[in-house]
């Protein structure tokens, strides 16, 4: 009797565990695009294009190889229980075999149907550090410090390490070297950083096409796509990354600049996020460059850490907390989420800018979403579950299990700091340091308080006036607390007057 293997949508890695043993002249590959899926909140146009043609790439390369593949397109409008009723009943499978679904609610859906048929989940492979492990690591702590995840993770796959094990340079991080400041851009010899788009084939055109029927009303236009939507264009993404931009990765990480959307980033979340990619051959391709001398130790071990650390870090949290974790709200933010977010209509202009570039592209780098957006949130006390949803829907690389922690814990401390032991806050010294947002702006970043006045710069010390007594225990906040101590009244009321104004500005 054959077997099915189920791919979900974001499994379409080379190394998907369903597939290893799977015969190809028995078995059968069954994938569905559900509309309840692909339309539970209004998703980025070229979001719902990556996943759309990516998927429709992937079966038509397995049909080449010689596998039997059903597919259930999004025209069709079934439901997983529907197409799965469907499929059973044409082929017959003596049992569906899957590897674990990436997100809980996809989790949760298939362990229900797993009571109706017979489907048999496999451990995933699409991260370094099975969940079971992370679990493990992490039972009984109060909270978890992604550099200690980091180094155990360099330790075991022997990431840059040398034969004494000792890191490779002698020393972990390489933070330091990797700050550089928009004024050291200024001064720099700039070599390229961006990427040319992928011209869109023809599944890409007919998903394009499908996407402006099914989701003319969602954020972003479907015919400015601009992502591989297979292995091998993700990998000459990957390999255009390491000669050309690697190098800069490093000490460019934190630099904000207007109309230079990518700078040195990897841009390889959108594709490594669907399996296209498998964070060992990245990690393993910086590592080999480093080797033959393509780039410093300072920008490899960078892009080590955002994968090794970071990434299954990010990925472990979520598995550790979730479903309760969906539901923080530690510092108690109930503002609705500004209008401004879906339009970019705001005087502010490193947010402008920023929601300008998502809205037309699904992207963000990493210093934009944390620094400028995930910032503003925080300070500005925007209700955790309103900030996540916006996240969800406006990024190409979006998916729940990486949303959740990055914006509850990293971004909005909601999480009482279990992930991150200070809040991501910043007045605007840090936007105008690494970025040239603030020249054009109507605001003033050398403005403390009033209508001339950078609204970072009071946010951020009513923030911390808001959260004074909660944030009185922790050292690393020693300083900020310290300095507001010793504001005398008047400026503290300065502050709170300058604050309460804004915020009413933007309640709409
Ligand atoms: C508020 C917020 C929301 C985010 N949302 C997402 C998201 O939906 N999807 C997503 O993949 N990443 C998300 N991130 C993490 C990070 O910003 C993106 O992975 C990164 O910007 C993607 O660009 P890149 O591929 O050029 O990354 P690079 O800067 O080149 O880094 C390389 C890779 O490291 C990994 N990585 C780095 N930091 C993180 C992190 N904090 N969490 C998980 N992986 C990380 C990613 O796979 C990334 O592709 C978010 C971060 C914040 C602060
Ligand atoms: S002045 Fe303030 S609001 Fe304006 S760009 Fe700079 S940091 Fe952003």
């Amino acid at each position: 009797m054959p077997r099915t293997i189920w791919i979900l949508g974001d499994q379409l890695g080379p190394d998907n565990a369903a597939l290893a043993g799977a015969r190809k002249q028995d078995d059968v590959l069954f994938t569905v695009e559900s509309p309840r899926h692909l339309g539970k909140l209004p998703y980025h146009q070229q979001r719902l294009v990556l996943l759309l043609s990516s998927a429709r790439h992937y079966a038509e390369e397995k049909r080449k190889e010689g596998w039997k593949v059903d597919c259930h397109p999004l025209e069709e409008g079934a439901t997983w229980e529907l197409a799965l009723a469907a499929h059973v009943k044409k082929h017959k499978p003596e049992c569906i075999l899957l590897a674990q679904p990436n997100n809980y609610d996809e989790q949760q859906a298939v362990e229900k149907l797993a009571k109706k048929f017979p489907i048999e989940i496999l451990p995933t492979r699409q991260f370094l550090v099975p969940r079971a492990d992370f679990i493990a690591w992490a039972k009984g702590k109060k909270s978890l410090l992604m550099e200690t995840h980091y180094r155990r993770v360099r330790q075991e796959f022997g990431f840059l390490m040398q034969p004494d094990g000792q890191p490779v340079g002698d020393r972990w991080n390489f933070d330091e070297e990797n700050r550089k400041t928009f004024r050291d851009w200024t001064k720099a010899a700039r070599p390229r950083a961006d990427v040319a788009p992928v011209e869109p084939g023809k599944i890409t055109r007919d998903v394009i096409a499908l996407v402006e029927k099914h989701f003319s009303g969602n954020p972003g236009k479907a015919a400015d796509f601009w992502l591989p939507v297979e292995r091998a264009g993700a990998l000459r993404w990957l390999d255009d990354f390491i000669a050309t931009r690697l190098a800069g990765f490093g000490p460019w990480e934190d630099l904000m600049v207007e109309d230079e959307r990518l700078l040195f980033h990897s841009v390889i979340s959108p594709t490594i996020n669907l399996g296209l990619l498998t964070p060992r051959e990245c990690i393993e391709r910086a590592i080999a460059a480093y080797e033959k001398g393509m780039a410093p130790l300072a920008s490899v071990e960078g892009f080590v850490r955002q994968i090794a650390g970071w990434r299954e870090f990010i990925n472990g949290v979520y598995w550790l907390k979730m479903p309760e974790y969906a539901e923080v709200n530690g510092l108690g933010a109930e503002r609705p989420l500004p209008e401004f977010f879906y339009t970019g209509e705001t005087d502010l202009n490193c947010l402008r800018q920023t929601i300008a570039q998502v809205r037309a592209t699904g992207f963000n780098h990493h210093i934009q979403r944390l620094m400028v957006l995930g910032n503003f949130l925080l300070l500005a006390g925007i209700k955790p579950q309103e900030a996540l949803r916006w996240f969800l829907e406006m990024y190409v690389d979006a998916h729940d299990w990486v949303m959740a922690a990055n914006v509850l814990g990293m971004v909005l401390h909601a999480d009482g700091g279990f992930m991150a032991t200070k809040p991501y806050a910043a007045g605007s010294g840090y936007i105008s340091r690494m970025s040239n947002y603030c020249a054009g702006c109507r605001y003033k970043p050398e403005i403390k308080t009033g209508p001339e006045a950078c609204p970072f710069n009071y946010l951020y010390w009513d923030f911390y006036a808001r959260h004074e007594t909660r944030f009185a225990k922790n050292p690393r906040i020693g300083m900020a607390l310290k300095t507001l101590a010793k504001k005398s009244p008047a400026e503290r009321k300065a502050v709170a007057d300058s604050a309460r104004e804004f915020l009413q500005g933007i309640d709409g």
